[in-house]
C-alpha cells in the first residue's frame, strides 16, 4: 500500500493515539480541577482503536506512542497493547511506545515490556513532593518514583519529561539533571504551550523559555548539540561532564514544522493533522459506516492531503497568539 506523504513532501510515519481524555492527575497547566469528561459512547472502543492504528501501520506508520489523559487508567488498556504487539512481530511497526504519568507503572511495567514496549516516557516536573501534589494537585509522588522503579526493573528505559514552569521548578533545574543522571533516564524539558482556556496571564506567568534554561544549565555544564532529530519539537544536548543526554521541546520559540512526520488521533477517532491548528478529519464515522477498512484508509489520505504547513503558536508580543482552546489531554500531548 502507498505509504502516507502530505502535501509538503514530509512522509507521516508517526501516529500518536489519545486513548482516554481521562486522568488520575489534574495538573494545573493541563487541566481544569473540575474537567468535564467525554462521554463514553463517544470513545472509540478498543477493537475500533485496533481497526483504526493498524489502518494507520498498513498505510506505513512505524512508531505509535500511547498517550492521554493517562493512558493506563483506560480499561483494559494491556489487551490494546497486546494486540498492537503483533505488528511489531511482524516488523511493519518498528515502536511501541507510552507517555503515561506513572501512577499506574508498578502495576503495568512487567507487562507493557512483554508486549514489546521498550521506552517509556513518564512526565514528572518536580522531586518536590509538596510540589508535586501542587501542581498534579491529586498525584503522589512517591507512587510515580516506585513506578519509575518498576519500569526500571522490567528492562524499560525511561526518560523523563519535565515541563519548564517559572517559579515553580526553576530552581530544580539542577536537582532534576543530577537525579536524572544518577538514575541512568534522559531528561527532556518541554516549554508550556497554550492549550486549554485557562486564562491568557497565568499561561505566561509559567512560561520559562527554554532559551533561558539552556543558559542556567550551560553555566554548569559543557552543553554539545547532538545532530539527533526526531522528526519533532525535540533538539537534544550532551553534557560533557556527565555524559548525560537532554532535551529542548520549544514549539514556541523554534519552529519544527519542516521535518513534522506525525499526526494525532484523539480517543473519539478526531485526527490531529498539526498540534497548533484546529483543523481535524473525524475517522469514527467512516469507521463506523463501513466494516471494510477501504472507506475509512480513505479517509486518512484525504486527512493527510490537509496536513498545514505549520502551527501559529507565537508568544513573541507579550499575548499569546494561536492559542488553542483544546486541552493537551484532548489531543494526547
Ligand atoms: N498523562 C500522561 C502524562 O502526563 O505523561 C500523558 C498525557 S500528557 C497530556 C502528555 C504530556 O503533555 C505531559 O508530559 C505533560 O506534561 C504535557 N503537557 C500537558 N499540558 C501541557 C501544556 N499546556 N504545555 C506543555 N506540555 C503540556
Ligand atoms: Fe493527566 Fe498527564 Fe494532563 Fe497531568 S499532564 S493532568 S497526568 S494528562
Amino acid at each position: 500500500m502507498a505509504p502516507l506523504v502530505d502535501p509538503f513532501a514530509r512522509p507521516i510515519s508517526y501516529l500518536r493515539v489519545s486513548v482516554t481524555d481521562r486522568c488520575d492527575f489534574r495538573c494545573t497547566y493541563c487541566m481544569a480541577e473540575h474537567m468535564q469528561f467525554l462521554p463514553k459512547k463517544d470513545l472509540l472502543t478498543l477493537e475500533e482503536l485496533d481497526r483504526l492504528c493498524s489502518a494507520f501501520v498498513r498505510m506505513g506508520v512505524e512508531k505509535l506512542r500511547i498517550t492521554g489523559g493517562e493512558p493506563l487508567v483506560r480499561r483494559d488498556i494491556l489487551t490494546f497493547f497486546r494486540a498492537m504487539s503483533r505488528h511489531l512481530d511482524s516488523g511493519a511497526l518498528k515502536e511501541l511506545t507510552l507517555t503515561t504519568n506513572g501512577s499506574q507503572l508498578a502495576r503495568f511495567a512487567a507487562d507493557l515490556a512483554a508486549c514489546g514496549v521498550r521506552r517509556v516516557n513518564v512526565s514528572l516536573d518536580t522531586l518536590d513532593e509538596g510540589k508535586f501534589a501542587q501542581v498534579t494537585r491529586w498525584g503522589r509522588l512517591p507512587q510515580v518514583l516506585d513506578g519509575i522503579r518498576a519500569a526500571t526493573a522490567a528492562g524499560l528505559k525511561v526518560k523523563i519529561n519535565a515541563v519548564a514552569l517559572k517559579g515553580f521548578n526553576e530552581d530544580e533545574l539542577f536537582r532534576l539533571v543530577d537525579w536524572c543522571g544518577a538514575e541512568g533516564h534522559d531528561l527532556t524539558f518541554i516549554e508550556v504551550m497554550p492549550m486549554g482556556d485557562m486564562g491568557e496571564e497565568t499561561r505566561l506567568d509559567q512560561y520559562w523559555p527554554l532559551r533561558e534554561l539552556r543558559e542556567r544549565l550551560a553555566e554548569r555544564f559543557t552543553l554539545i548539540d547532538l545532530a539527533e532529530r526526531t522528526g519533532g519539537p525535540a533538539r537534544y544536548v550532551r553534557l560533557a561532564e556527565s555524559g548525560q543526554k537532554i532535551g529542548f521541546i520549544t514549539p514556541l520559540t523554534h519552529n519544527f514544522c519542516e521535518s513534522c512526520n506525525r499526526v494525532r488521533l484523539t480517543c473519539t477517532g478526531e485526527l490531529y493533522m498539526c498540534l497548533g491548528q484546529e483543523d481535524m478529519a473525524d475517522l469514527r464515522a467512516p469507521l463506523r459506516a463501513s466494516p471494510e477498512d477501504g472507506v475509512v484508509e480513505a479517509a486518512i489520505r484525504a486527512a493527510i492531503a490537509r496536513k498545514p504547513k505549520g502551527h501559529d503558536f507565537d508568544y513573541s508580543r507579550q499575548r499569546v497568539a494561536g492559542q488553542m482552546s483544546r486541552h493537551m489531554s484532548h489531543t494526547g500531548g
